[in-house]
């Protein structure tokens, strides 16, 4: 049984390199970007009247003005701002050449009719000048981010409409196990649903990825082997969830081994998630997971979303925080190094989600972060500083 620590150095040090491909800028949400993306034109691409009001010289701020006409944004101004002169100007214009000086309307007062003057105190020439914040041929966003909508704006804003990106990691999913039903279907007094297979299909999309359904492989060996085999050929990467425990019918690792699977770790000392398994074989890898619905989803959150970021070449980091822990919390047993599902209170506490074992499935909606445990650590103090990671 190897520690959670040398498990993750494992996946991580078996990772894949995602291919690369071209969408639109507006289809590029959470997408990783593969290339360095460039500014086209300086921005702001001239000196820019940040406020609506008047342009004119700094150093006839004390004159009362003659308002030479208008510049709206869009427009190229048609004159210059002489000496004496001003001219109305819309936020977003362009400042006309001679003026160097821009006060609002709420810093003007009419003089006469054609003439202001400034009323204001700040000196403040609200000019946003050209190039001022990106210079034309530098870089905007860099290479491994992750689309934000912030950052379609600036893909927008410098014209780069087709986006170099990191393909979706192509991920199969397979249930195991004869107890299973689909969600749609009424079970036997005996049956559950399967609800991991579904839970994972949904942590694979938000993790990137592009995730295929297999279905239930029941509890046999040469189907599962088929099933795996199947999405073995066709995925990066294969998640299987049950099936890998000490029962009778827990072949999940012989049947990878026959599909070609060399199993890397089988066993790990977390929890929860002792049994997660996980092999490579030549074209990807598989995650073997728990069945147990919280070790599934935990150890796909720790375990395989990294590994899918960083196949995309992401420079994605989890979200950790620190925070107080809102009540002293222990463990049975420390012999394993744990993940614990919290909740975040509203006076931003973090607060272990009561969890009657790893397969609570109802407790986890409650819990929006992690907190690890090293082995040997049983007990947390309230109030005691814990890392929070978000999930
Ligand atoms: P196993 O490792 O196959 O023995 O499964 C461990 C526990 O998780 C058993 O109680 C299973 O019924 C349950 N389980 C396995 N697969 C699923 C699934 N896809 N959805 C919900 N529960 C599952
Ligand atoms: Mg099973």
């Amino acid at each position: 049984m190897i520690l959670f620590s040398e498990a993750y150095e494992i996946v991580m040090g078996n990772c894949l390199v995602a291919d690369t491909e071209f969408v639109s800028f507006a289809d590029s949400l959470n997408r990783v970007l593969a290339e360095d993306v460039r500014a086209d034109r300086d921005i702001p691409p001239f000196n820019r009247a940040a406020v609506d009001g008047y342009a004119c010289r700094r150093s006839d701020l004390d004159k009362t003005l003659a308002v030479k006409g208008l510049i709206k944004a869009g427009e190229a101004p048609l004159f210059k701002i002489e000496e004496g002169e001003c001219c109305k100007i819309m936020t977003g214009a362009i400042v006309p050449e001679g003026a160097d000086f821009v006060f609002m309307v709420e810093d003007s007062q009419e003089a006469e009719p054609g003439k202001v003057r400034y009323t204001g105190k700040t000196p403040k020439n609200n000019i946003s000048f050209r190039g001022e914040d990106i210079r034309q041929g530098d870089i905007v966003l860099k290479k491994g981010r992750i689309i934000r909508p912030q950052d379609i704006a600036v893909l927008a804003s410098v014209g780069h409409v087709i986006v170099e990106v990191s393909c979706k990691p192509l991920v199969g999913v397979i249930s195991t196990g004869d107890e299973l039903v689909e969600p749609d279907e009424k079970p036997e007094p005996a049956e559950i649903r399967n609800s991991n297979a579904w839970q994972l299909l949904a942590q694979a999309e938000r993790a990137g990825g592009k995730p295929k359904y297999y279905g239930i492989a029941p509890d046999d060996e040469d189907v599962t082997y088929e099933m795996v085999s199947g999405a073995i050929a066709e995925n990066d990467i294969v998640i299987l969830t049950g099936g890998v425990s000490m029962g009778d019918y827990d072949f999940v690792q012989d049947v990878l081994k026959r599909a070609g699977v060399k199993i890397l770790f089988d066993k790990v000392r977390v929890q929860p998630g002792k049994p997660t398994t996980f092999g490579t074989h030549q074209g990807g890898v598989v995650f073997a997971l728990p069945g147990n619905p919280v070790s599934c989803f935990v150890q796909f959150e720790v375990l395989v979303k990294p590994f899918m970021y960083k196949m995309c070449g992401a420079d994605w980091k989890p979200a950790v925080h620190p925070m107080k822990l809102a009540a002293k919390y222990e463990r049975k047993s420390a012999e394993r190094a744990a993940w614990v599902p919290v909740r975040i209170t509203d006076d931003f506490r973090a607060e272990p989600v009561e969890y009657h074992g790893s397969a609570h499935i109802t407790a986890m909606p409650y819990a929006n972060g992690l907190l690890f445990m090293e082995p040997g650590q049983k007990i947390i103090e309230k109030d005691e500083t814990v890392m929070v990671r978000f999930i």
